[in-house]
């Protein structure tokens, strides 16, 4: 079957919902296609049940749909009050051929698991998921658990998990941010007006003062400040939701980087060697966009991400554009309202007539 459209937007997670929303304000025909089964999956299907944005609601807000004032400043993942979308059942065996001018790359920077080599970790004897897979520690009651990855889906788990009741180790490989959300939300707010050193200065103090000094917990800061560094590699701060408190307790324990796994027992590089029922991976995701987008080398580098910086980041050569979120400490989402903006100025109007 063959159809025709002005843009066709891969993805309907936030980006892609977005940049529909921009592109029907300006009355420019579209369509999205989206490979699972709802709108937003990342958030519906592939997140734990007790996960908040983290960042504060007026940086997360989606173009033309701010959250309703009385919403907390905190979206959880569920909520009694949520908005509903009405969708057509497209589950036909039916394929289309879409003819399109513009091509919008929204399939997200989390679109595939991504779990790292480990010597063994193919025979290992327990349960091992990606952090994708886990929706509470209600089922590991009891059971050794191993949490791979100290960002914030890594260390949120592993505070789940400890709460109820699984013996819980996680792996802190590398220095890491941690934060309260209240000083993240007050660093988004400064860093709009004053340098970025100077803010990251204050963050750091203020965290440390909250804290305390944890590298003798195994977890050690970045030389790097947390805003400078999300800016400059993308690692987010955790934002702390408990968990520094039970390691501080030793309810949860904190290892150095896995070496091997033998049946049951994980070995470290420190030569420790502990058995586990379960690992949960918390090692983040990856982009698939280059198995499905030939030709995007105009646009995207070879692990799918854009290969230029913001604000450079969202075009590429013959209609080819990303909503995609690859920004600092600035909102995640508005921007594509703003890339939306300017390609509606610069390019599709002229290339609909
Ligand atoms: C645990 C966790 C917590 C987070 N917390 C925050 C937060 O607090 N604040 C924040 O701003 N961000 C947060 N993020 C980042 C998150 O990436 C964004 O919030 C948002 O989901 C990204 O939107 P997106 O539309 O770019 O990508 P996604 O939400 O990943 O949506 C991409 C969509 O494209 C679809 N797709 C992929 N490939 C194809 C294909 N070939 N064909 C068709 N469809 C395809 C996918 O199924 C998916 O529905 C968090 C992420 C995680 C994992």
């Amino acid at each position: 079957m063959e159809e025709q459209t002005v843009v066709l937007i891969v993805g309907a997670g936030p980006a892609g919902l977005a940049t529909a929303a921009c592109l029907t304000k300006l009355s420019i025909p579209h369509v999205i296609v989206e490979r699972e089964d709802s709108s937003a999956s990342l958030w519906r299907n592939r997140a734990y049940d007790r996960l908040k944005l983290h960042l504060a609601k007026e940086f997360c807000e989606l173009p033309h749909m701010s959250y309703p004032a009385d919403a907390p400043t905190y979206i959880p993942k569920i909520s009694r009050k949520c908005w509903f979308s009405v969708a057509r059942d497209v589950a036909t065996s039916v394929v289309v051929r879409y003819t399109t001018r513009f091509l919008i790359v929204a399939s997200g920077e989390n679109s595939a698991a991504n779990i790292p080599v480990i010597p063994g970790l193919h025979d290992f004897a327990g349960e091992a998921i990606h952090s994708s897979r886990f929706k509470s520690g209600a089922v590991y009651s009891g059971k050794n658990v191993l949490v791979v990855g100290c960002g914030n889906s890594g260390m949120e788990i592993a505070c789940d998990l400890a709460s109820h009741g699984a013996n819980t180790s996680i792996v802190v490989r590398s220095p890491v941010h941690v934060m309260i959300k209240e000083i993240i939300r007050l660093g988004m707010t400064l860093v709009q007006h004053i340098p970025v050193n100077v803010v990251d200065d204050l963050l750091v103090r203020l965290a440390n003062f909250v804290f305390g000094d944890l590298s003798r917990h195994g977890i050690v800061r970045p030389k790097t400040g947390p805003l400078q560094l999300k800016a400059e590699t993308g690692r987010s701060a955790v934002i702390d939701v408990g968990t520094v408190g039970l390691i501080k307790k030793g309810i949860i324990k904190v290892l150095g980087n896995i070496s091997r796994i033998k049946g049951s027992i994980v070995e470290f590089e420190n030569g420790r060697e502990s058995a586990f029922d379960v690992i949960v991976f918390a090692t983040g995701y990856k982009s698939t966009a280059n198995t499905w987008l030939k030709n995007g080398e105009s646009m995207l580098n070879n692990a799918g991400l854009p290969k230029q910086e913001f604000p450079n980041h969202w075009k590429g050569a013959n209609g080819l554009y990303c909503a995609w979120l690859v920004l600092p400490w600035m909102p995640r989402i508005s921007p594509v309202a703003s890339c939306l903006a300017t390609m509606h100025k610069c390019d599709v109007p002229d290339k609909m007539n």
